[in-house]
């Protein structure tokens, strides 16, 4: 992919999101905005803390827990992914197209699994729903494999 592609897909990432949280009614404050750019321009699935220290360039008296409170916004209106490493710490995703993630338990690297076009919703409403004891509506899904990136493999020995 080139990056004159790459630019134009985040570019219109951040259209749809901005489109999306005028329509539900939040502000559009700079901060926020900001927030929304380094998530969704992101391909590396930054903790709270890592959005902060960029932030904290344009925005030195933005503080840690506005920039919590704007991600788990964004997280509940289903236009950022939260994820979960077994060391319990929470990355964003801005990437809300349907992938997977392979997170190392050891260094804490999350790495894309691309699934392509599978339907894993569609999958859960035909297949999946019909053994539940009750019923369920599904509003986004994870899916997480947890083991070691290349490197923490190599150096096990
Ligand atoms: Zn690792
Ligand atoms: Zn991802």
């Amino acid at each position: 992919m080139n990056l004159t592609k790459q630019n134009k897909q985040s570019d219109s990432r951040l259209n749809d999101i901005v489109s999306k949280i005028k329509k539900m009614g939040y502000s559009l404050t700079p901060q926020r905005l900001e927030i929304i750019k380094i998530v969704a321009e992101s391909k590396s699935h930054p903790s709270a803390t890592d959005v902060y220290g960029k932030l904290k360039e344009s925005y030195p008296m933005i503080s840690l827990n506005t920039v919590y409170k704007n991600l788990s916004m964004l997280s509940s209106i289903h236009e950022v992914k939260e994820i979960r490493t077994l060391q319990n710490s929470v990355h964003y995703d801005g990437d809300i197209s349907a992938h997977g993630h392979a997170i190392c338990e050891k260094c804490g690297k999350i790495i894309d699994v691309k699934i392509g076009e599978f339907d894993f919703a569609g999958f859960f409403e035909t297949k999946i729903k019909e053994k539940l004891t009750e019923n369920y509506y599904i509003n986004s899904y994870g899916l997480e494999f947890y083991g070691l990136c290349g490197s923490c493999y190599n150096n096990k020995f």
